[in-house]
C-alpha cells in the first residue's frame, strides 16, 4: 500500500449471505484516499455504496481482500472513523449539549478536555446558545449539523457520510453542504461522501468515484479540478461544473441503459 494513503481498499469483495441465498454486493474494489482528501462515492441506488462505508467503518467483514486504515487492517469498528447516516439520529429526548457530548460518552472520552473541545465547536460553528436547547427547536440544517459535531468532538480521523443531505429541503441542502464542507476543510479531515446527486459530488468533493450497478465495481475515477478556494455553491456556478455533470451522467446513464 501507499504510504501517504489513510485509508486503502484492495481488491476487497462483499458477499452477503441470507436465508434466500447469496448477494454479491462488491467486487474487486481498489482505492485509495490521502490525507485531508474529500472523496464522494456515487453509483446506482443499491448499488452497494452504504456497503462500502459500512465494510470501512467495521460493522461488516468483508469476504476477500484487504482495507487499511492507516497501515492497520480494519478488523472491528474503530474510534478513528466517524460515520454520519442520512438522518441526523439525534435523540428528541436530549438536549442538544448532551446529543453532542453522547458520542464521547460512548466512546468513553468524556473527558473535561474532550468536554471543552465539543463546545468549542458549538461555538465555533453557530450553535452557541442553543446548548440546552431540544432537537425538535432547530432547523433540519442545524440538526445536521449538530450531527456533524458529535462526530467530530470524538475527532476521527476519517469521516464516512452516507447521503447525509438527503432529508433536507433544496434550498437547506445548499446550505448545508457550505457549512459541513468548510468544517470539515477547517477541521483538516479526510471525508467519504456517499450521494447520487451527481452534483452535490462534483461541488463537495475533490475527487468522484464512479460504481457500477451491483456488484458494485469501481468505474471511473474523477479527478475533480475546480478551484480549492470556492465553496461548494460557487463550485455550482464554475463553467467547468457542467462538463464533470456530463461526464458523470454519461457513466452513470451507462449503467441504466444496461440494467
Ligand atoms: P446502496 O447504498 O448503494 O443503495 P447497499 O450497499 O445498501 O446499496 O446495498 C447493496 C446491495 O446489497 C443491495 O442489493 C441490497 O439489497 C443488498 N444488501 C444490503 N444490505 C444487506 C443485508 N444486510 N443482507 C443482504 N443483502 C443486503
Ligand atoms: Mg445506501
Amino acid at each position: 500500500m501507499t504510504e501517504k494513503h489513510i485509508l486503502q481498499l484492495n481488491h476487497v469483495s462483499l458477499t452477503y449471505h441470507t436465508l434466500r441465498g447469496e448477494t454479491l454486493a462488491l467486487k474487486d474494489i481498489s482505492f485509495g484516499i490521502q490525507p485531508g482528501e474529500f472523496i464522494s462515492i456515487v453509483g446506482p441506488s443499491g448499488c452497494g455504496k452504504t456497503t462500502i462505508l459500512s465494510l470501512i467503518a467495521g460493522l461488516l467483514n468483508k469476504t476477500s481482500g484487504d482495507i487499511y486504515l492507516q497501515n492497520d487492517p480494519i478488523t472491528k469498528t474503530n474510534k478513528n472513523v466517524g460515520y454520519m447516516f442520512q438522518r441526523d439520529e439525534l435523540f428528541d429526548w436530549l438536549t442538544i449539549e448532551e446529543n453532542i457530548l453522547l458520542g464521547l460518552t460512548i466512546q468513553k472520552k468524556r473527558t473535561p478536555e474532550n468536554k471543552k473541545k465539543a463546545q468549542e465547536l458549538i461555538v465555533k460553528y453557530g450553535l452557541d446558545g442553543f446548548q440546552k436547547s431540544y432537537p425538535r427547536e432547530l432547523s433540519g440544517g442545524m440538526r445536521q449539523r449538530v450531527a456533524l459535531i458529535r462526530t467530530l468532538a470524538t475527532n476521527p480521523h476519517l469521516l464516512l457520510l452516507d447521503e447525509p443531505f438527503s432529508a433536507l429541503d433544496y434550498q437547506t441542502r445548499l446550505n448545508v453542504q457550505n457549512s459541513m464542507h468548510a468544517i470539515i476543510k477547517s477541521e483538516h479531515k479526510t471525508a467519504i461522501l456517499v450521494t447520487h446527486d451527481i452534483s452535490e459530488a462534483i461541488a463537495m468533493s475533490d475527487r468522484v468515484l464512479i460504481l457500477t450497478k451491483r456488484p458494485a465495481t469501481l468505474k471511473k475515477e474523477i479527478t475533480i479540478s475546480l478551484p480549492q478556494n470556492l465553496t461548494p455553491f460557487e463550485r455550482r456556478n464554475h463553467p467547468e461544473f457542467q462538463t464533470y455533470f456530463l461526464k458523470i451522467w454519461e457513466e452513470l446513464q451507462d449503467e441504466e441503459e444496461n440494467s
